[in-house]
């Protein structure tokens, strides 16, 4: 059987190069990548999928109706990853994150409806449950996001559903917890402490350092997609998790250890504004419907992540350099 033409967007970011990568494992596969490569994309982060046969990488935005209308006429999935993805950016200006998140995704959802799309897969967040003092978020627990980001997510989350309720579009929604992992952009906590520790900088935590993250290897998170494309159903929603809570403070520590430092590198910083102090997501319904494993260890994971981060300064620090300046 011919494999599908599948649409990713945002596949120059971090979660969305590691799909990439993992569908291009396979000879056969048919993959067109649509990035704007913003500060955030990175065409190295697709290395070597250039050398694939059935790989397109499409410089363009997911704004942009008569490029998206052209590229979607040729597919027949999409994964859809393209977003202004930092909570911290978005509290600074959130313009692009509504532009982006949620007038992009509904011009892809346009165009998959003109042109019949087979399947459609929207990367949402756990974002969108908003801050939870107990207990854990089921898909249909309700949506209270607290920064623009995640309320320009819960946006085109609810967009892609009301486009399987109306037109019958082959909708699935995935929501994430945070991940981790190689190539991501050096300024979300992971990544941003870590190449911080290893230049002999301090790291900023916020407020006590009492928030609490459930922590997903990127290649669960790769597995879990690929389980809800492959194996899931229209207008679904799947929470995938990686059942590893940590409080930022846990999390520090872990990374300073790994990098051989103590808590004189931290700087106590004042709390984000709005800041979530808990995110929880219930992913029983993808273990047990999809039969989703996570298969990474966090110790383990945490410090090959470490060590990449370590053995490839050529990869960060001219992001780093270039966000100084
Ligand atoms: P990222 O910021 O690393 O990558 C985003 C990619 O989208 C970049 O390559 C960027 O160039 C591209 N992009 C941005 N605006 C675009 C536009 N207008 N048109 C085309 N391309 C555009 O993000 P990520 O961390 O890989 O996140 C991917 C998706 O997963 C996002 O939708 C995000 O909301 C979601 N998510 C991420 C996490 C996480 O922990 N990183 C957690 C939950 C959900």
């Amino acid at each position: 059987m011919t494999p599908p033409r599948i649409l990713v967007t945002g596949g120059a970011g971090f979660i969305g190069s590691h799909y990439t990568r993992a569908l291009l494992r396979d000879p056969a596969a048919r993959v067109t990548v649509l990035d704007a490569l913003t500060y955030a994309g990175n065409r190295d982060n697709l290395q070597p999928a250039g050398a694939h046969q059935g790989f397109r990488f499409v410089h363009g935005d997911i704004r942009d109706v008569a490029a998206v209308d052209r590229l979607v006429a040729g597919s027949d999935q999409i994964v859809h990853f393209a977003a202004e993805s930092h909570v911290d950016r978005s509290i600074a200006d959130g313009r692009d994150f509504t532009e982006t998140n949620v007038v992009g995704t509904q011009t892809l959802l346009d165009a998959a409806r003109r042109h019949g799309v087979e399947r459609f897969v929207h990367i949402s967040t756990d974002e969108v449950y908003g801050s939870l003092p107990s207990g854990t978020a089921s898909e249909t627990a309700p949506l209270r996001p607290s920064s623009p980001y995640a309320a320009s997510k819960a946006a085109s989350d609810l967009m892609a559903l009301a486009y399987h309720r109306t037109y019958g579009l082959d909708v699935r929604i995935t929501r994430c917890s945070n991940n981790y992992g190689t190539h991501q952009y050096p300024e979300k906590l992971i990544p941003r402490f870590v190449t911080r520790l290893l230049s002999g900088r301090t790291v900023p935590l916020f407020g006590d350092g009492s928030h609490v993250r459930d922590w997903l290897h990127v290649d669960d998170h790769v597995r879990g997609i690929e389980l809800v494309r492959t194996q899931g159903a229209p207008g679904e929603i799947y929470n995938i998790g990686g059942g590893t809570a940590l409080t930022n403070k846990e999390l520090t520590g872990r990374l300073l250890e790994s990098c051989g430092y103590g808590w004189e590198m931290v700087d106590r910083v004042p709390d984000r504004r709005g800041h979530d102090q808990r995110y929880a997501v219930d992913y029983g319904k993808i273990r047990a419907e999809l039969g989703y494993r996570t298969a990474r260890d966090l110790t383990t994971a945490l410090e090959e992540t470490v060590r990449w981060y370590r053995e490839h300064p050529h990869w960060w620090k001219p992001l780093t350099e270039a966000a100084a300046r």
